[in-house]
């Protein structure tokens, strides 16, 4: 790695990560890393006792309102489509062969959410809306309520862009959502919120919260959760609205072909990824508020200094407000892809030159084929190392 070597893409994984991680997934590989549930030795409690942690703690960081009912998965990709997949299978079992049922997303999601549900959509399986939003990538609540009918089944929304750094009004939407379609269920995917913001499930109303544990919880890739709330899983286990194909050993007591009725264990088959979920856990302990401000006020240095530079297009919100430390630019005269390797070659500086799997965004703010610049500062990253990415943005400009 060069000795100057700046590392501005924390939107897509952050880096580094707090030494506690390293440190607690080494020591979990030395000494915890039996089988999680399966056996009753000693090395299998530990490595149990370890994933059970990591269950609570992402239990508390969303107020979930009771423990079980958050299921560990290998990130947001895997959380969305055990969600996507079990909601839209469960309701098409119910639903008469005449009457297709109806989803409702945005124009911001990512492409986990949006390939996802498309899969069904292009088969005939299921009718799709997707919202259109504003030109900064804001989703109007009442416009999502609006395009919600009896047959719809899920409205999926992303609780930030990850390509504007949006920020959603979560809480507005569920109000909107419940006030046309009480049952309808609430997804919310929090890949790049969660760990910069409170979310508390129960006050804002959701039903499935998705979980990244390797963006804001800076914790390792392969890590991630996603939470079901009553309305999904009622606590009677019976009339479930989500209906998982995943089949396997799940450590619990299950005679039979079945698959356990419980959660979390209703939707975890196989063996966790544990020494995953002990880095997850340290890097959870090492979280604080400051730590998003200190990423803020950085956000707020890169749109102050980009507005300055002649032929530099920010995208989004001009101000920090309603926004996550992510920043879309474009630079006249350069293909974004361009601009991005231009960044790692010349200057050391990592950050993403493209599209970012969000295509109905890239449309809806005229960046669709060649995409943006995004930059995304982190817990790591000094005032000086934005200094300098700004001088590369100077230098790339006017040359
Ligand atoms: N949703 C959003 C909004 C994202 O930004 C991402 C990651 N770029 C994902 C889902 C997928 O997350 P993961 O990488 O953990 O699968």
């Amino acid at each position: 790695m060069h000795k100057d070597f700046i590392y501005l893409d924390n939107a897509a994984t952050s880096w580094p990560k707090p030494d506690a991680v390293g440190d607690a997934m080494s020591d979990f590989l030395r000494t915890k890393a039996g089988n999680p549930g399966r056996g009753g030795h000693y090395l299998a409690r530990q490595a149990s006792e370890v994933v059970e942690a990591a269950r609570e703690k992402l239990s508390k960081l969303i107020n979930a309102p009771d423990t079980k009912r958050v299921v560990l998965t290998q990130g947001c990709t895997d959380s969305l489509n055990l969600a996507i997949h079990g909601v839209v299978r469960a309701a098409m079992k119910c639903c008469c062969p005449e009457s297709k049922i109806h989803v409702v997303t945005t124009a911001i999601e990512h492409n986990a959410v949006l390939r996802t549900l498309f899969c069904f959509a292009g088969d005939g399986l299921l009718d799709l809306d997707i919202v259109p939003c504003d030109e900064h990538g804001i989703m109007e609540p009442h416009a999502i309520a609006d395009a919600c009918n009896d047959r719809t089944v899920l409205v999926a929304v992303s609780h930030a862009s990850n390509v504007l750094g949006t920020i959603q009004p979560i809480k507005e939407i569920a109000e909107a959502i419940r006030a046309c379609c009480p049952d309808v269920l609430f997804m919310v995917d929090a890949a790049q919120t969660a760990g910069h913001f409170e979310i508390d499930v129960q006050r804002d109303d959701i039903d499935l919260i998705t979980i990244a544990g390797h963006k804001g919880l800076r914790g390792p890739t392969g890590t991630g959760a996603l939470y079901v709330g009553p309305r999904a899983f009622p606590d009677s286990c019976t009339n479930t609205r989500l209906f998982c194909e995943r089949r396997g050993g799940t450590g619990s007591t299950a005679p039979g072909l079945e698959m356990p009725k419980d959660l979390p264990d209703a939707l975890e088959a196989g063996t966790a990824n544990a020494v995953g979920f002990a880095g997850l856990i340290a890097a959870m302990d090492t979280l604080n508020e400051a730590t998003h401000e200190h990423e803020m006020t950085l956000t707020k240095q890169i749109l102050d200094g980009l507005v300055k530079i002649q032929g530099v297009r920010v995208y989004g919100k001009p101000t920090i407000e309603g926004r996550m430390p992510v920043v879309l630019f474009n630079i006249e005269g350069y293909c974004a892809r361009d601009a991005g390797a231009l960044f790692d070659k010349d200057h050391h500086i990592a950050v993403r030159g493209g599209l970012h799997c969000a295509p109905e965004l890239h449309n809806a703010i005229g960046t669709y084929l060649d995409g943006g610049v995004r930059v995304s500062p982190g817990s790591a990253t000094t005032a000086q190392q934005i200094e300098r990415f700004i001088d590369a943005v100077r230098i790339i400009a006017s040359s």
